[in-house]
């Protein structure tokens, strides 16, 4: 399987240059993994701002309901500083198609970063969004999101490579005609309904295109079905679901003993003893010996390169 190269922006401090407050960089297996198979957009938004390295570091504060990027030390304000370079660099930007930005980061941090009750308080909640962050999603609310700290979990990163990747070919599709709109959403049917059998159904309604609308106007649509969907984590249940029903083209042809071995294998799965890849390989074995065609070009088994498909990474 061809895979198109996703387009992400990443927190530069990441695998790409020292910048932290303390001239430090931080080490990220996925995007180090990443870097062979996606384009980087690497950005610091408090370098971008004006600040150096190593510099005093900031805080984000709610003073009266507003949230403002404080430096304890000097008693510098830097809000606008950085709304101003959020809003340039977020308008400058096109063809994106993801975001992995530092954990608990006051201006990166996509969640639970300290928030501060006033200037002077040093006990801060932790129910905040970085100053950047909170920018990224405003312009890009359809888009992945991730910090590299969530990346670790398996479940989260299947769900963020699988969506960066879906939305990359996706882009791909979106220069070419009705054909290859049905051509993605044929192979990627199985993929979307493990996300979302309901956004599945509608998508395929566009598609049919009962109205006879324009084809900018079908795209359109369901470019937004599939943001959608997407959206709609893969969970335990729904992969099962799709697994049972590409199992249903093999009912005739495995013996009752592998089908019971195979199903199984999918409580094993659902009961969190073993992940997805083991039924999934199962499936690939079947989809090879019986020289299924339709399956094998379901991106549901590969949807994104497989040397990504690591079960731990720190
Ligand atoms: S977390 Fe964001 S602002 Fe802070 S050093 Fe990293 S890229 Fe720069």
């Amino acid at each position: 399987m061809d895979f198109e190269k996703p387009r992400i922006v990443v927190s530069k401090c990441i695998e790409f240059e020292p910048c932290r407050y303390n001239g430090l960089m931080i080490k990220s297996d996925i995007v180090k993994k990443l870097k062979d198979y996606a384009d980087f957009l690497p950005v610091c938004p408090e370098v971008g701002m004006g600040l150096g390295v190593p510099r005093d570091p900031i805080r984000v504060v709610n003073s009266r309901g507003k949230l403002e990027l404080f430096q304890p030390k000097t008693g510098k304000i830097f809000t606008d500083e950085m709304n101003e370079f959020s809003k340039s660099f977020l308008e400058s930007i096109s063809d994106v198609d993801g975001f992995i930005l530092k954990n608990k980061s006051p201006s990166c941090g996509v969640k639970a970063i300290n928030i501060y009750p006033s200037f002077e308080d040093s006990r801060p909640s932790k129910d905040g969004i970085g100053l950047f962050a909170s920018k990224v999603s405003k312009y890009f609310p359809k888009l992945p999101l991730e910090d590299e700290g969530r990346l670790r979990n398996l479940i989260i990163r299947e769900n963020f490579l699988t969506s960066i990747f879906t939305i990359a070919s996706f882009r791909r599709t979106f220069s070419g005609g009705l054909n290859d709109l049905i051509t993605f959403h044929t192979k990627n049917k199985l993929l979307l309904m493990s996300h979302s059998p309901y956004y599945l159904k509608i998508m395929g309604n566009t598609l049919a295109n009962n109205d006879n609308k324009s084809f900018d106007n079908i795209k359109a649509e369901y470019q937004g079905l599939l943001f959608r969907s997407l959206a709609e984590d893969q969970n335990p249940s729904l992969n099962v679901n799709v697994m049972m029903h590409a199992m249903g083209y093999f009912s005739k042809e495995i013996k009752h003993d592998e089908k019971t071995l195979f199903l199984n294998t999918l409580n094993d799965y659902k009961d969190g003893r073993i992940p997805r890849l083991v039924c999934l390989k199962m499936l690939e074995l079947w989809i090879t010996r019986f020289e299924n065609e339709y399956l094998a070009e379901q991106t549901f088994f590969k949807p994104y390169p497989p040397d990504l498909m690591q079960i731990t990474f720190i």
